[in-house]
């Protein structure tokens, strides 16, 4: 079918373009202002909105063959800025065309017009002006959410506000990100900075001389602006791909600038389990990491080799114990629902093994096709699983981790995700990652160090986020750093007017 667009100005073809991906069968497009209007296979539906005075209207006609039908909608503007009016008057379009969507294709979308990234920040936003039931009805009425999205929103919420109790007013603080852009080898989904290491080299070398200098910089600055760190975060890449030594060397060099007293999480990836050994683990514990992340995927060994993930499930398995062995008690696992050619029953069977490992937490992708990812530049060499059967999985984990005491605390979305799904953290009660949930509510800055650490900074009492991108290949990392630190620095000082 065509869907012939008329009369709908070019500020909002985007987000209806959002929209349509979403509900859009094999062959279904989307045209504007095609002259012809009525054809077999094509309806034309024209837009229409006005403001008047503190309200703005908008109608559709959709028109085929048959007949024409009208959806309109109205909503209030209690706002001033040319970008807040354009927004609600996006909201407003939106809205009809969410209406028309299901009318025509009989599907529903749980998210309503909600199409960014985060919605547990629209939840903590209206939750901070309105009770919780009439937050609930301005999201079905207004943004047009199904039920199980409102109630899996509010039990977020209000789980974050018990782990961080002061979290609407932790902006005076900060958390660090720590990049370490290598892995053993790239996974066919992955866009993260991650390049492949072979043991010692001379490029991870330099690296770790550039983030000492970032480390040495930023702990001053700290010092200086008197700013408290509320979490640490070494992500990449896989960090626990370099050396013991190596590692160890980094924390000391943390310690040695960076006050940790106020410090209430410090996690370390180690998502990949073949860069894992006791020498390390050894060093997380006697710096006194608290969380830490294995990350199986998938238990399913052909999908493993066919993504590109160069270790065994055994390996998996056996890493988790020797974590356990040596006390690790809060480790998180990440699950990806979608991975190619799996189908319920490898989820069932990875969540069997997780039910014999006993993660604290559990971190449940689904599968988003990057732009960058050689996945999705070649996607015909995959069997890319379907929408339907991507649904089935996500009821099931749900079902699962609730049934299993896991529960979720922190919740994303991302562009092209099969299903038009989300990813979620579940953990159990106390074990939620801190820096997670700050991250993604976006209520404090954080200041990333590293090859591909993006700083976002975010000044007190403000919900404008400044994003600071390092370089993410490690040698342009190494060139700049001294240039691109000091930017940073210039640019916290301004934010917190230090
Ligand atoms: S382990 Fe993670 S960071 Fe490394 S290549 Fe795979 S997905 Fe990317």
């Amino acid at each position: 079918m065509i869907y012939n667009i008329i009369n709908l100005e070019e500020r909002f073809k985007r987000d209806i373009e959002r929209l349509f991906d979403l509900f859009k069968s094999d062959g279904d497009q989307l045209v504007y202002d095609h002259s012809q209007l009525e054809t077999d296979d094509m309806i034309t539906i024209e837009f229409h909105y006005h403001i008047n005075y503190s309200l703005i209207f908008v109608q559709a006609k959709v028109l085929n063959r048959m007949d024409t039908i009208t959806f309109e909608h109205d909503r209030t503007i209690s706002l001033e800025t040319d970008e807040q009016i354009r927004k609600v008057v996006k909201q407003g379009i939106s809205y009809v065309w969410i209406q028309i969507l299901e009318h025509l294709t009989g599907k529903k979308h749980d998210w309503g017009i909600l199409t960014g990234i985060r919605p547990t920040k629209l939840y903590h936003r209206l939750s901070r002006k309105l009770p919780y039931d009439e937050v609930n009805r301005t999201l079905a009425r207004d943004y047009l959410l199904k039920p199980n999205k409102i109630a899996l929103l509010r039990e977020i919420v209000q789980r974050q506000l018990q782990v961080i109790p002061d979290l609407y007013q932790i902006d005076e603080e900060v958390s660090l990100y720590i990049g370490i852009p290598f892995c053993p080898t790239k996974c066919a989904y992955c866009t993260f900075p991650a390049y492949a290491i072979t043991g010692r080299n001379g490029t991870v070398e330099d690296f770790l001389k550039g983030l000492e200098y970032e480390i040495e910089q930023i702990g001053k600055w700290l010092k200086n602006s008197g700013r408290k760190v509320t979490t640490i975060y070494f992500g990449g890449g896989t960090p626990t791909s370099i050396e013991a030594d190596q590692l160890d060397h980094l924390f000391q060099q943390l310690v040695r600038w960076i006050d940790l007293q106020s410090v209430r999480e410090i996690t370390v990836e180690a998502g990949r389990p073949d860069t894992i050994t006791n020498d390390k683990i050894d060093v997380l514990n006697r710096w006194n990491v608290d969380r830490m992340s294995i990350n199986p995927q998938t238990f399913t060994q052909e999908t493993l080799n066919v993504i590109g993930r160069h270790h065994t499930v055994e390996e998996t398995i056996e890493k988790f114990h020797l974590a356990r062995q040596m006390n690790v008690n809060n480790i998180n696992m990440d699950l990806i629902i979608g991975l190619p050619g799996e189908t319920l029953k490898e989820l069932q069977y990875s969540l069997e093994q997780i039910h014999q490992l006993q993660p604290e937490s559990l971190t449940i992708h689904t599968m988003a096709f990057k732009r960058a990812s050689y996945l999705t530049k070649n996607k015909e060499e995959f069997e890319i699983t379907d929408p339907e059967e991507i649904q089935r999985m996500m009821d099931y984990a749900t079902t699962w981790t609730k049934k299993n005491d896991y529960q979720p605390y922190y919740l994303y979305r991302q562009k092209n995700m099969l299903g038009n799904l989300e990813n979620i953290g579940y953990s159990r009660e106390g074990k939620e990652s801190l820096y997670n949930i700050l991250i993604m509510e976006e209520k404090q800055t954080i200041i990333g160090l590293g090859s591909g650490a993006v700083s976002k900074l975010i000044a007190p009492k403000s919900d404008t986020v400044i994003r600071f991108p390092n370089p993410k290949e490690p040698r342009a990392y190494i060139e700049t750093v001294k240039e691109s630190t000091m930017k940073k620095i210039k640019q916290l000082n301004q934010i917190f007017h230090s």
